[in-house]
């Protein structure tokens, strides 16, 4: 077993933090506060190659392991959560699937522009009436000639509609199996597609800064072959996708548990009550002294996920765990964080105040930590032999589980 980084995750953390400091961090409180998609920046987030990382050369990517993700995703949410955001929904959920499961006429023609840094994807899964139970998927495709046909909505999409945004890949139902379930099959619709409408961005208590809507598919037609891999293959794949999601929202989780970390420990050595900084205060040291603890745990989990990922090993259940308690450790270091602030961590001018609000949803998206406590208990009990549908853990909503 090996804690260290190697000489190029380093220089890559380094490259990375250095990029954050300089271009994000100064200008996070304005895009937040006006709710700005910082195009240039993700822009040149991809010029970069960030969005390369883990995909082949010969498709534009830099040929890096998943670890260098997650070094980047940590960083980039240390600045700004909703850079991190778009950034890991490009990489692992618009540009992993077609990676994994594309032709390669797909790779060439949405791969490709996404690592080479142009363009940005969306992934829509979930819908008005299928969050957690994600395979209850109410939109349709249909085969008509040569042509998909999707009817439908998707919810809380992130990416789907800024200015840099290329396709959405989407699950369907395109029928039903032999064993009563509905049939899920994936495609690729390209911005502009006809009958493919999106919303107005929705107005977020975090994460402003990121793009979330509500897309619209009424009689979308797109070509035969931007049908995702194999028909019926969806739900494989979704739960493939999520499971490299949930790395990155753990990765987001650390950088936001960090820079929450970061800026207590400075208000903590400067704020003086009764005759001295708050840091002299036992209450205070050990609120640091939990967040950071926690941090580290939470970030060896991460690490750990990504790194099974990457030696070929089974990597889902630790991928959840990770997201479970780097979530929770966020939500709880911003509160923390928020705690030594004082009245100051109320006031919208202290970056602390939006850490708190931006570490929220962090429990909530790519899998509730209720789902993830499902899919978690789901496997414990499969590895004790007592597979989870003899129990109250229904096997259904753990495979559902976005
Ligand atoms: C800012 C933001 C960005 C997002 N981006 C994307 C995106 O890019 N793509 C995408 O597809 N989705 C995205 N989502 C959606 C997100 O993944 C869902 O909101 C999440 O999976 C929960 O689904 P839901 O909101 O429908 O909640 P529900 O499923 O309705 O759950 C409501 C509550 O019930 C609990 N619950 C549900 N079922 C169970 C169960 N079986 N056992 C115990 N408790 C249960 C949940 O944990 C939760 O507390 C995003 C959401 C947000 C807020």
């Amino acid at each position: 077993m090996d804690f260290d980084l190697s000489e190029s995750h380093l220089a890559l953390q380094q490259r990375v933090r250095s990029f954050a400091q300089h271009e994000i961090s100064p200008y996070a409180a304005s895009w937040d506060e006006t709710g700005t998609f910082p195009t240039d920046v993700i822009r040149k987030i991809g010029e970069l190659g960030i969005f390369g990382l883990p995909f082949p050369v010969k498709y534009g990517g830099q040929g890096k392991d998943f670890l260098s993700v997650v070094l980047a995703v940590e960083e980039l949410a240390r600045a700004d959560v909703s850079v991190a955001v778009t950034t890991a929904v490009a990489i692992a959920l618009a540009g992993m699937p077609i990676d994994r499961f594309g032709t390669e006429e797909q790779k060439e023609q949405w791969l490709v522009p996404l690592a080479s840094g142009t363009c940005v994807g969306a992934f829509g899964l979930t819908e008005p009436e299928a969050g957690s139970d994600a395979a209850n998927c109410l939109t349709t495709a249909r085969l008509d000639g040569d042509s998909w046909v999707i009817n439908g909505q998707k919810i809380f999409t992130s990416s789907a509609g800024n200015d840099l945004s290329a396709f959405v890949i989407l699950t369907a139902t395109t029928g039903i199996r032999p064993d009563g379930h509905k049939e899920i099959s994936n495609f690729i619709v390209p911005r502009g597609a006809p009958g493919y409408r999106f919303s107005a961005p929705f107005k977020k208590m975090g994460w402003r800064a990121s793009d979330t809507r509500l897309l619209t598919f009424h009689d979308c037609r797109v070509p035969a072959s931007h049908l995702l891999g194999e028909r019926g293959a969806g739900f494989r794949q979704f739960m493939a996708t999520l499971d490299h999601g949930r790395i990155t929202v753990a990765a987001i989780s650390v950088g936001v548990a960090q820079a929450a970390l970061d800026l207590s420990l400075a208000y903590a050595k400067k704020r003086v009550t009764f005759g001295q900084p708050i840091a002299h205060h036992q209450a205070i040291q050990f609120k640091l002294a939990d967040m950071a603890t926690e941090i580290e745990l939470a970030r060896l989990m991460t690490y750990k996920a990504a790194v099974l990922r990457d030696r070929g090993q089974p990597f889902a259940h630790v991928a959840s765990m990770a997201k479970l308690f780097a979530s929770e450790t966020a939500v709880r270091a911003a509160d923390a964080g928020v705690q030594i602030h004082g009245g100051y961590g109320y006031l919208d001018e202290y970056p602390i105040s939006r850490i708190f609000r931006d570490a929220r949803v962090l429990t909530i998206a790519e899998g509730t930590s209720e789902i993830q406590r499902t899919v978690i208990a789901r496997r414990l009990l499969s590895d004790a032999g007592h597979p989870a549908e003899s129990t109250s853990v229904g096997k259904q909503s753990a495979d559902r589980a976005s």
